[in-house]
């Protein structure tokens, strides 16, 4: 009985592994950075992607980030892709490479912020609300206009906006799915050209997940954020 749960658990282990360097040379091969999406699995699934070469781990909640974080290597960059409540960045601020959620001034503010208390600069994503439903954080396009015009924006030193984030529908309709993606490229493309022409941190657009990945890396997704693909 212990043999055959130690074989299964053997064959699913190689099968991540596998599935994962398929995703990963096909993502290199479209210059695409996987984000790998290890919220709710243990540390030592993680380790088997990092002994794979996987190093950007993306979790969407902090107390699990801190945990898995003292777990594991120190050469993980840990990407926060979660909504993000402004009393818990003080305790990313020192490590997080990554916030894919920024969703409010506010919240750029605190981290801005922690970010000069812990003597670093911070990349962010500006979450937008692209898909139809109602539950989904995000940006509209006005309140990013606001936000990135506010005197307030403009004299944060310790944040770096680097791009934009959003999730489509959890829908079969690809054409929905696609449609959404689209409209995350035109925001992105707008700001660039009215804010960030000269800025070449600027690059990022984090869109796709584990049944919309392929769609989003046609729709120019610079960045994808795969959980249950990898961790099956
Ligand atoms: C869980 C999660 C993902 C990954 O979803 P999968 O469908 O498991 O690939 C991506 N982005 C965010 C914000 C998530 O919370």
């Amino acid at each position: 009985m212990l043999e055959k749960m130690f074989r299964e658990k053997r064959c699913a282990c190689t099968f991540a592994v596998m599935n994962y360097a398929e995703l990963a040379s096909r993502l290199t091969q479209n210059d695409v950075t996987l984000v790998a999406v290890s919220k709710t699995q243990p540390p030592a699934r993680l380790m088997e992607l990092y002994h794979a070469g996987q190093r950007i781990f993306g979790e969407n909640r902090v107390q699990e980030m801190l945990e898995k974080r003292v777990a594991l290597p120190d050469d993980i960059q840990w990407h926060l892709i979660g909504h993000l409540q402004t009393n818990k960045v003080k305790a990313v601020a020192p490590f997080v490479r990554m916030i894919h959620s920024v969703d409010s001034l506010h919240l750029l503010e605190e981290i801005d912020k922690q970010a000069q208390k812990a003597g670093r600069v911070i990349d962010c994503l500006l979450q937008f609300h692209i898909a139809q439903e109602e539950t989904k954080f995000g940006l509209s396009q006005s309140e990013a206009l606001e936000l990135l015009r506010s005197t307030a924006f403009q004299q944060m030193q310790h944040i770096r906006i680097c791009g934009v984030m959003g999730m489509a529908s959890f829908s079969d309709d690809l054409t929905l799915v696609r449609s959404e993606f689209k409209t995350l490229k035109n925001i992105f493309d707008r700001l660039k050209n009215d804010f960030f022409k000269d800025a070449p941190y600027f690059k990022d657009i984090s869109m796709g997940m584990s049944g919309d990945w392929e769609i989003a890396v046609e729709e120019g997704s610079t960045m994808v954020r795969i959980g249950s693909l990898l961790f099956q």
